[in-house]
């Protein structure tokens, strides 16, 4: 780290390319870099990199800003789009060229061919050979006749790059290595890299946290920055996400896009707490707020080694969070939810009492929506199955208990006491009356505890379900 970017205001960006939705792996540089910021007390900046035109999107920037917004990653700057800056860049071309750090090169994409076969027959490295790089005494050859040149950046011949990174530690690359990239098209657009540098430094970035796919750039890129007279910004490069396989992560391994874990009753606290952990860790916490994350986030704790998705780590992780938020927000979430699938939460037990009581039971907002579904919708019940439940001794304590319901003063404890009181005089067990119970109230048998259940329903429901199912 150079000394002045310690003094300078920490400035991160987040520079997705709008080909596709937010997948779990950007959704992670973006809070990385946003929390990073945070820490800091920086900045954090939203680049929307859109030059490659065929795949770039509208709807792919869509997905990207709901993605961000749902996970409540909140930009100080932006979003820029790079096609916005073309200006920007070409002006920085012009610059490189007046410099001597940028030359025409007029070579035709066979020519360009040719060479790599010869250097592929010759056993030699694939590389640009330099062919129209001006140097101190060297014979240019005579530009071809209606050919439009690209723009090549003069790249130093020795010497090495160098960069303390983030995530891999000291890195160390000769220049040797690197053969003069193109940074404007025969069109005359500029090409991904050069832009990326462009604006990292008029972003006034000061630290470039991203993918380790954009490791073999990063010298590219700071060559090109210096010779722009910009400075250098720090680099983190993570590793990337795999799956529970050990494969890179993809749509085999289930929902990659960040927002499907929305639809899927994950939290956002949940997410962003889960995706913290994939490449960096704070003691042995697993479960930490938003507010812990960027009060520690910082970057002595970034893992080198890739990060495995692990779903159920993931469902863990969210059940906590549920369980922490505020029940007026989460009966509100399910309220939605319950909306959505054609249920109404007003008619029936106040929401946010029958959540206390199933919380336990679900692990996502779906799974708490579908135990929560129980107290709001007529129960279809398979009369076969209660039948075969009801055999005669069971009856006869189910008519029992079902009178007893009447005067009965409608708390657990009276329900539990009066289920107890019918089972010990028919010397029957808990489920004889539990499961058949269950199966009336509910449709199905695996409910939380039936005097809670029934308590919550109310007298008059569960006594006429009661009712209807004898008479199936
Ligand atoms: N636009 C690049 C991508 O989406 C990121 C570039 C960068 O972070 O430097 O992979």
């Amino acid at each position: 780290m150079s000394t002045s970017s310690q003094i300078r205001t920490v400035r991160t960006r987040f520079a997705p390319s709008p080909t596709g939705y937010l997948h779990l792996g950007g959704a992670r540089t973006a809070l990385y870099s946003w929390a990073f910021a945070r820490h800091h007390g920086g900045q954090f900046i939203l680049r929307i990199e859109d030059t490659d035109v065929e795949r770039s999107t509208p709807e792919a920037v869509q997905a990207i800003m709901d993605g961000m917004h749902w996970l409540n990653l909140d930009y100080d700057e932006g979003p820029f789009f790079q096609m916005q800056r073309m200006d920007r860049y070409k002006a920085m071309i012009a610059k490189l060229l007046d410099q001597g750090d940028a030359y025409l090169c007029y070579c035709s994409t066979a020519e360009l061919e040719q060479m790599r076969e010869q250097q592929r027959q010759q056993g030699l490295r694939i590389r640009y050979d330099g062919r129209w790089r001006p140097e101190a005494g060297k014979a240019l050859p005579t530009p071809p006749e209606g050919v439009n040149p690209v723009v090549r950046f003069k790249n130093p011949a020795s010497g090495a790059v160098q960069w303390d990174d983030l995530v891999k530690g000291p890195i160390s690359i000769n220049n040797e290595e690197l053969d003069d990239l193109i940074i404007a098209r025969a069109d005359g657009t500029p090409t991904y890299n050069f832009c990326v540098v462009v604006d990292d430094w008029e972003m006034q970035i000061t630290h470039v946290i991203r993918g380790d796919d954009h490791i073999n750039n990063t010298p590219r890129q700071i060559n090109i920055l210096r010779a722009i007279g910009g400075e250098q910004p720090v680099y983190g490069h993570l590793p990337m996400i795999l799956g529970p396989d050990g494969e890179k992560l993809s749509k085999r391994h289930g929902a990659v896009s960040v927002i499907q874990y929305d639809e899927l009753g994950f939290l956002p606290e949940a997410m962003i707490n889960y995706l913290a952990r994939l490449g960096w860790s704070h003691g042995d916490d697993e479960l930490f707020s938003r507010e812990q994350l960027v009060q520690w986030f910082d970057s002595s704790s970034l893992s080198k080694s890739a990060a495995q998705f692990d779903p159920e780590k993931l469902s863990w992780v969210n059940a906590h969070h549920m369980k922490q938020t505020d029940r007026a927000l989460l009966a509100n979430e399910t309220q939605k939810r319950l909306n959505a699938i054609g249920l109404d939460s007003n008619a029936g037990p106040a929401l946010a009492a029958v959540l206390d009581l199933v919380i336990e039971r679900a692990a996502t907002l779906v799974q708490l929506r579908d135990e929560a579904a129980l107290f709001y919708r007529e129960p279809s019940v398979n009369a076969d199955e209660l039948r075969a439940m009801l055999d005669e001794p069971t009856r006869l304590a189910m008519n029992e208990f079902a009178q007893g319901l009447n005067s009965l003063d409608w708390t657990v404890d009276n329900l539990s006491t009066h289920m107890k009181t019918v089972l010990k005089a028919h010397n029957l067990k808990m489920p004889k009356l539990a499961m058949p119970l269950r199966l009336m109230l509910t449709g199905i048998t695996q409910t939380p505890s039936i005097d809670k259940v029934m308590a919550l329903m109310g007298q008059s429901i569960v006594m006429q379900r009661i009712e209807a199912g004898l008479a199936l």
